[in-house]
């Protein structure tokens, strides 16, 4: 069996930015996704798509097949008063907040200067060359629940309460 659409594919990984720091890597619990839905970013699915049990590869991904390049404009002064009083604000501190067309996103705040807070709406992960190091580890048919959800169920993958 090869990897190619509506394959529940195991993976063992781990990834790397270009200067060699580990910024993920699959736990023993290993990381299972449904190919073709759009469950890990595209370049890594196009890399693994005909590969079989067994597999080892290197996969470089390029920002723009991955998190995307980063936008500067993305990069915000806001008061201080537009943040919740009960949190810390310091550089690093993830926060969701209401993006320009009402959609949540997720900004990190860079910097905080006496009342203005400087934020970075970009994901952390933009402009960042992803490098995976993969070992497939099981290759299944997903099931019809999983392809009407568009994701893996069971140990590996989606836990449903
Ligand atoms: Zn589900």
């Amino acid at each position: 069996m090869e990897i190619a659409q509506d394959k529940v594919v195991t993976i063992d990984y781990t990834l790397t930015d270009n200067d060699d720091n580990v910024i993920d890597q699959s736990s023993e619990g290993r990381f299972a996704y449904l190919h073709g839905a759009n469950n890990i970013v595209v370049g890594l699915e196009n890399a693994l798509a005909g590969k079989e049990l067994g597999d080892e590869l290197s996969v470089s991904v390029p920002p723009d097949e991955a998190y995307g390049i980063r936008n500067e404009d993305r990069m915000q002064d806001v008061p201080k008063k537009a943040f919740p009083d009960d949190v810390e604000i310091t550089p690093g501190t993830p926060f969701h907040a209401e993006g320009p067309n009402g959609d949540v996103i997720m900004v990190t705040v860079i910097k905080v200067d006496g009342d203005t807070v400087t934020i970075d709406g970009n994901h952390p992960l933009a402009g960042v060359h992803l490098n995976f190091q993969v070992n497939v580890v099981d290759i299944r048919d997903a099931t019809a629940e999983e392809l009407e959800h568009g994701h893996v169920h069971g140990p590996s993958g989606h836990q449903h309460s």
